[in-house]
């Protein structure tokens, strides 16, 4: 088999309100489609992450940079194709828009090897788990929204069935006391909640913070500190009871190799459409089992990530979770033909097509391309 092809997509949906962290102001919901296709008619999909960019940037670096080191090539030889494109890009690559790039394309020869080889994709990586267990990602800042929205919005979830959900927190420490106190009174004291503080505090902030929040049981504590602040972060998780989760702003293995060896996280957080794709995230899960220290993706944009995040966790024993974002999204909840839903006991469940197992609503991806 030989790739024919490669086209990147981008697809932009405007927000009427944004949404925030407590570092970003989210004023678009967009994502980077990735096709590869081959001269046997199988073709694959993927998603590479642009955050922090413009998506057209990422689609520029798929077409004009990394196409030509696939063109012609085996789409099942994986390893040598990440290499190919690892090294030949290493001089201004290794983090960032490259490495996302690369991570997408990934995504979409995993997919073609799993239609090639007639299994769902979790299963060719391993199979671990036919189901995992997804948390409502959510409760970001708005303009108009106090406490009462905020803990109406938490509680929602939980009545939809999730048994996990998280919060941002990170703005202000006295404010985030009463927005996770809200939270904690609404949902009850039987679901997992988790806050995410995107970075904003400094080490002696979040720990000071993270013993104040302790009687609210909080299940983790996410990026506390900034992602270059290793030592901040190892300094966090040493003085406080809550784990420490981080890795989304991280890439490849040799960054969370430094993430895990620096003692800086409890639990790792990749994304296969960011740190270097499925085969990536793979070695990562497996550096981290080796510390005793569970993987949970992060995901954060159209179904397709979702999706190739949920093949990579079903497909690792050191799994727990799968964020699920819950925030406006169409390119999440329309892209796909069947779109991704929780069961009645907060699970998403595997699918048994091959590959991903998805199918573009090809409307949709017409109706919000840009490119
Ligand atoms: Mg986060």
């Amino acid at each position: 088999m030989k790739i024919t092809n490669v086209e990147a997509m981008v697809l932009t949906c405007p927000l009427d309100k944004p949404i925030m962290d407590a570092t970003y102001t989210l004023p678009h919901r967009s994502a980077v489609l990735v096709k590869v296709d081959t001269d046997e008619g199988l073709s694959g999909v993927g998603e590479a992450a642009y955050f922090g960019g413009p998506p057209l940037i990422t689609k520029m670096i798929i077409e004009k940079e990394l196409k030509e080191y696939l063109i012609a090539e085996d789409p099942l030889n994986i390893e040598k194709l990440w290499e190919k494109m690892y090294q030949r890009t290493i001089k201004h690559g290794r983090k960032g828009a490259i490495i996302a790039s690369i991570s997408g394309l990934d995504i979409a020869l995993w997919d073609i090897k799993a239609k090639a080889a007639r299994m769902p994709l979790y299963q060719l990586l391993g199979g671990c788990y036919e189901q995992i267990r997804a948390y409502a990602s959510a409760g970001f800042y708005a303009e108009g929204k106090g406490l009462k929205e905020l803990a109406a919005e938490m509680a929602s979830y939980v009545k939809e069935g999730f048994t996990a959900v998280k919060m941002k927190i990170g703005r202000n420490q006295a404010e985030d006391i009463t927005r996770v106190k809200a939270v904690r009174e609404a949902i009850g004291d039987d679901i997992d909640l988790l806050v995410d503080g995107n970075n904003a505090y400094t080490s002696y902030q979040a720990i000071k913070l993270a013993r104040k929040l302790e009687e609210y049981d909080i299940f983790w504590f996410e990026e506390p500190v900034p992602a270059e602040d290793i030592e901040g972060s190892a300094a966090v998780a040493a003085a406080i009871d809550t784990p420490v989760a981080a890795g989304e702003n991280e890439f490849t293995r040799y960054g969370f190799r430094d993430l895990i060896i620096n003692k800086a996280i409890d639990i790792a957080q990749p994304d296969v459409t960011w740190c270097g794709g499925i085969t990536e995230a793979k070695k990562i899960a497996a550096m981290a089992s080796a510390w005793n220290i569970i993987c949970v993706p992060h995901s954060f944009s159209s179904a397709i990530a979702l999706v190739a995040n949920l093949h990579f966790s079903a497909s690792i024993p050191n799994s727990l979770l799968q964020e699920f974002d819950r925030n406006y999204n169409p390119l999440r909840e329309n892209l796909l033909q069947e779109p991704v839903t929780i069961n009645k006991d907060g699970y998403i469940e595997l699918t048994d097509k091959p590959g991903l197992g998805i199918e573009l609503n090809e409307s949709v991806v017409k109706k919000y391309r840009v490119d």
